[in-house]
């Protein structure tokens, strides 16, 4: 059987930071990641060749090496407060430590060093503005590389990974984590080969999250109660929110709905950016970026209502993925847009009523249709009322021609339950990290929670 120290499986950013760590603190580790996507630069999204997503069973966008940051709009969100939640498990002191570290790894990399979020009294005019019309607004600092600039970013990373003697195998699935009482011993892969390491780090991100969530509940790992956002993703004309992008590029509004007193938030924002496709086993969802080199006359943002299901429902990723799943079969496998003039007029949008918007669609393969027969009354109307509330202080958001493409969840996974160190309470030498584990939702985060495990497995080889 092949040995190795450290075995990490998933090369997005949580396991590469692992790595990284492990290796620069114990540089004769034998340290192996194990990735089901591919390579750099073999990984291509067919969607521009093609004209539509073809739901490919590894989706290019979220899978291979750089993970689901690879194509993602490579914001740096310098926050403990979004992202994630690793302050509550790490410590308030370490986690500011962590991200710092991340930042500073990220521009030795070539992140560009003009950071937004800084203009304290520009700020506090939108907080105030904000809570005018009943929203509240998080300011953060943020760097922004673009998805072009993060590839780049990233292609220096890879070269500085393999220069420490990091070793890589792409296009290999882990099918089971290996237990010898209740100490990890390994991992086996979809082929049946098996691999052995004293320590195994789990990074298997939102795509793996459903993977991870078996074999917890296979090895009697505790799984804490996962949440779900479901929602749409909002495309309008640059200019309607440049007040807030300028200064902050990311406004991170929150809102409680008047109906239900649902927490509903803007997410992900793309000033000048692209709607994207991707996929999870074959159901088609939307998403956002930014290029640095390439500039629309949108900005997109995602809108997107977080719910915690109670007993004796767990399973939040089955529901989101129903819901984008029946989105699917209404519009042949592709997202649906609707002009918001249309859903509130109670028709669907189509070919011709759209060609009336003043709004472009930077995605032009989704398909015209009627969000109202997917999603659910409650996420409907938290969205309406969010789209309102930010008409108040972005005129121009709750315009007829502000396109809606749906839907757009985020897989929180459930929470994987994880001592301070990130091992897993119930097997010793298993870690987990990143989006998959529940402890991030952004690439600071999971990077961050990467290099706390790297440090952590060091110092145990150290002995
Ligand atoms: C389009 C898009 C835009 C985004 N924009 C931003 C942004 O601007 N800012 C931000 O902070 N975040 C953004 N994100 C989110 C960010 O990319 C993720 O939060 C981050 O990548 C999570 O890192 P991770 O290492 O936990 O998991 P991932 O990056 O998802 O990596 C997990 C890896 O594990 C692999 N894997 C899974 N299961 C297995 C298995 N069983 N065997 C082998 N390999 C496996 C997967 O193929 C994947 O490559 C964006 C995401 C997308 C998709």
């Amino acid at each position: 059987m092949d040995k190795w120290d450290v075995i990490v499986v998933g090369a997005g950013p949580s396991g590469l930071f692992a790595a990284m760590e492990v290796k620069r603190l114990k540089p004769d580790a034998s340290v192996l990641v194990i990735e089901m996507g591919k390579d750099l630069e073999e990984r291509k999204c067919p969607l521009k060749d093609v004209g539509r997503c073809l739901a490919c069973p590894i989706c290019d966008i979220v899978s291979g090496f750089g993970g689901a940051g690879t194509f993602s709009d490579g914001k740096l969100n310098l926050t403990k407060d979004v992202g994630g939640d690793l302050a509550s498990i790490v410590g308030e002191d370490d986690v500011w430590n962590l991200i710092d570290y991340v930042d500073r790894i990220f521009l030795e990399m070539g992140a560009p060093r003009k950071l937004y979020g800084e203009d304290q009294e520009a700020i506090e005019k939108l907080k105030s503005k904000a809570l005018r019309a009943g929203l509240l607004l998080i300011p953060f600092r943020i760097r922004h590389m673009g998805s072009d600039g993060g590839y780049k970013v990233l292609m220096n990373f890879r070269k500085s990974l393999l220069n420490m003697g990091i070793s890589f195998r792409f296009g290999a699935a882990v099918d089971r984590i290996l237990v010898n009482n209740s100490h990890v011993r390994g991992v086996k892969l979809t082929s049946g080969e098996e691999l052995e390491s004293k320590y195994v780090m789990v990074a298997p991100g939102r795509v793996g999250a459903s993977w991870l969530v078996k074999e917890a509940r296979r090895l009697s790992i505790k799984i804490k109660g996962g949440k779900v956002d479901l929602g749409v993703r909002v495309e309008v004309p640059y200019e309607v929110m440049k007040e807030f992008t300028e200064v902050l590029y990311e406004p991170k509004l929150i809102y409680y709905s008047e109906t239900f007193d649902d927490r509903v938030r803007v997410f992900c924002v793309n000033p000048r950016g692209e709607v994207v496709t991707e996929s999870y086993w074959g159901i088609v969802t939307v998403n956002g970026v930014a290029r640095e080199d390439y500039k629309t006359d949108n900005t997109n943002f995602a809108i997107l209502v977080t719910t915690k299901f109670t007993e004796p429902y767990k399973d939040t990723i089955a529901f989101a993925l129903s819901i984008a799943k029946m989105a699917n079969n209404i519009a042949g496998n592709q997202p649906i847009i609707q002009r918001f003039g249309d859903l509130k007029r109670g028709r669907r949008s189509t070919p011709s009523r759209l060609s009336k918007s003043i709004v472009r669609p930077t995605l032009p393969s989704a398909i015209s249709g009627d969000l109202s027969f997917v999603l659910p009354y409650r996420y409907l109307k938290d969205i309406l009322e969010m789209l309102q509330a930010m008409n108040d202080v972005m005129p121009g958001i709750a315009s007829d021609h502000t396109l809606l493409y749906g839907v757009e969840v985020k897989l929180h996974t459930a929470k994987l339950d994880l001592k301070k160190n990130l091992e897993t309470k119930a097997i010793r030498g298993l870690y987990a990290g990143g989006d998959g584990a529940g402890v991030s939702r952004g690439l600071v985060q999971a990077a961050a929670s990467g290099a706390w495990i790297g440090r952590d497995i060091a110092k145990r080889l150290h002995g």
